[in-house]
């Protein structure tokens, strides 16, 4: 079922079982588990079907640490979130991600990678993923092209990420949540405020406006915010008119740990024998490639060096290329031009940068590559969502980012391609030439320093109601009926792409809810 909240008398209550809010890849993923359950589940939409600017709007916000982009252009605030023009490149988190390192301040899951398998393979169905296998060997046996490079894989080994197409979720799966007889979809149903009862030991509503002045109330046994970092943390620390500080935030936990992926180009590599090097395996080419591999520093280099982990893909090019990394060259209007063109039902190729076509489309065995680094950024309490002193158009204060690096971040990353370099060479691969930037001291970074567009912590899972604002099963600590869905909740970001592993987490989430809900 579907209502556009605009539609609704004001002062109108709406009661569920469950609400779940926000319908990005986290609120739609759990919201389809839910079809045909016997309990009412309602999703609440804060934008429509279609994407409007003065929506979009209600997520610019302040950036004072490290440059970033713009707020209103790293999220989408309409049905599919995110995934209206999310790119698609999917792996799984490594074992090592969920320990507890001693080097790693912060670091440690409550639960363990092995936990998340049956769920990543249930995740897989949904982004339209190939077959739930990311060994390399698996991949050489489909397809004996795909070789990996010799390399000692305790050093250095392929890990392998596959590829959405990408599915928007907005398009994919409007029609099974709409037509849905127990799942109700309010659209244009932007909460503003989380009410907890007296003794704030459970959430008793959720507060709505639309851009037309109304205002409803929403009450359900349970409620899970899915609206992702940034703003999952601006609505618990803006839903303060029973806490000071905000929900959930009892030990200013929350909002804070922001982490992105340090994404940019890192170093280059040259092919020792380019006419004979079997590089297939690492090639991508957009819209084509299923699944391909990426140089990922081994778990045992990164206790020995005190690292974190990462990874670094290969892109063909020449030494005098402006190489950026592929996720610079997605500015505003790339990412408009592409929401449009999918929408128009992708006829022609797509609108993709002409350099990155370039070199998807390189024909000669490529000698040169860029090495372009995806790393986990270190854990930091410092790096924090926290809210402006301007309101947006709802009275909701805007979120103000203030994402930093530590001296960890460039340390792993400069260590990283110094190992990578040994051993490509020490394999005869070839030599890497590091760039000039990531040999300066651990404090300073370029100015072209980028993220992925990947938003991660701000309502970390930790057993320590002081530690996290999460439990393992990603309950609000202190609030009984109150979860999280979403990157936000992860206490470190691990190398990977954070889309998958959040999927499988609110699949995961899902199941818990059916059990306590029962
Ligand atoms: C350019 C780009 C490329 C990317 N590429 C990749 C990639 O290749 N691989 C990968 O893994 N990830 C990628 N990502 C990240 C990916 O898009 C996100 O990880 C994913 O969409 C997050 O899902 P989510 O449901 O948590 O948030 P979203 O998808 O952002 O959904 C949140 C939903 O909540 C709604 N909402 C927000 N606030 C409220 C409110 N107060 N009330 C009601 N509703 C609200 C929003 O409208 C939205 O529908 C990319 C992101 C960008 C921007």
């Amino acid at each position: 079922m579907h209502t556009d909240t605009s539609a609704l008398e004001n002062g109108t209550t709406l009661e569920a079982d469950l609400c779940i809010v926000g319908a990005g890849a986290a609120g739609i993923s759990m919201a389809l588990e839910w079809i045909d359950s016997p309990l009412k589940v309602l999703l609440l939409e804060g934008g429509g079907f279609e994407f409007e600017p003065a929506m979009q709007d209600l997520y610019r916000g302040a950036i004072v640490g490290q440059p970033y982009f713009p707020l209103q252009a790293a999220r989408l605030h309409y049905f599919g979130g995110t995934t209206g023009h999310w790119a698609g490149f999917c792996s799984t988190y490594d074992a090592i991600d969920f320990e507890t390192r001693a080097w790693v301040p912060h670091s440690g899951w409550p639960i363990r990678r092995e936990e998340l398998d049956p769920f990543y393979a249930r995740a897989h169905h949904l982004l339209d993923l190939g077959p739930y296998e990311y060994d390399a060997a698996d991949w050489s046996r489909r397809d004996p092209e795909l070789v990996p490079l010799p390399l000692d894989e305790r050093v250095v080994w392929t890990k392998m990420w596959q590829f959405s197409p990408p599915t928007r979720f907005g398009t994919k799966y409007r029609e099974a949540i709409v037509s849905a007889r127990n799942v109700h979809l309010y659209t244009h149903a932007n909460v503003c405020e989380v009410e907890a009862n007296e003794s704030l030991t459970a959430v008793q509503g959720l507060r709505v406006r639309t851009l037309g002045g109304k205002e409803i109330r929403v009450r359900a046994r349970s409620y899970v915010l899915a609206c992702c970092s940034i703003q999952n943390a601006r609505l618990l620390l803006a839903s303060n008119r029973q806490a000071s500080a905000g929900l959930g935030n009892a030990h200013d936990v929350v909002g804070r740990y922001f982490m992105e992926h340090i994404e940019m180009p890192s170093g280059e590599l040259v092919l020792a024998q380019p006419e004979t090097a079997k590089m297939e395996m690492y090639a991508f080419e957009w819209g084509r490639t299923k699944a391909r591999g990426e140089l990922a520093l081994g778990a045992q280099v990164q206790r020995e060096h005190r690292l974190l982990n990462g990874t670094a893909s290969l892109e063909p090019g020449a030494p005098d290329d402006q190489v950026k990394s592929t996720f610079q060259f997605l500015t505003p209007q790339v990412l408009d031009a592409m929401r449009k063109w999918d929408q128009a039902g992708r006829k022609g190729p797509p609108p993709i940068p002409q350099p990155l076509m370039d070199s998807a489309a390189a024909a000669a065995p490529p000698r040169f590559f860029h090495l372009m680094t995806r790393q986990e950024q270190a854990p930091n309490p410092d790096s924090r969502v926290t809210l402006s002193a301007e309101k947006d158009a709802l009275g909701m204060p805007r979120a103000k980012l203030d994402w930093r690096m530590t001296e960890l971040d460039k340390r792993s990353i400069r260590t990283f391609y110094q190992l990578l370099g040994r051993e490509l060479g020490r394999s005869g691969t070839g030599r890497v030439q590091i760039r000039e930037w990531l040999l300066d001291d651990d404090r300073t970074w370029p100015s072209s320093i980028s993220g992925g567009w990947h938003h991660m912590g701000t309502t970390r899972m930790h057993t320590d109601p002081r530690q996290g604002v999460v439990d393992a099963n990603c309950r609000v600590h202190g609030l009984g009926n109150l979860y999280v869905a979403g990157s936000s909740v992860y206490p470190t970001a691990g190398a990977a792409n954070p889309t998958l592993t959040l999927v499988a987490l609110s699949l995961r989430l899902s199941d818990h809810l059916k059990t306590t809900l029962a």
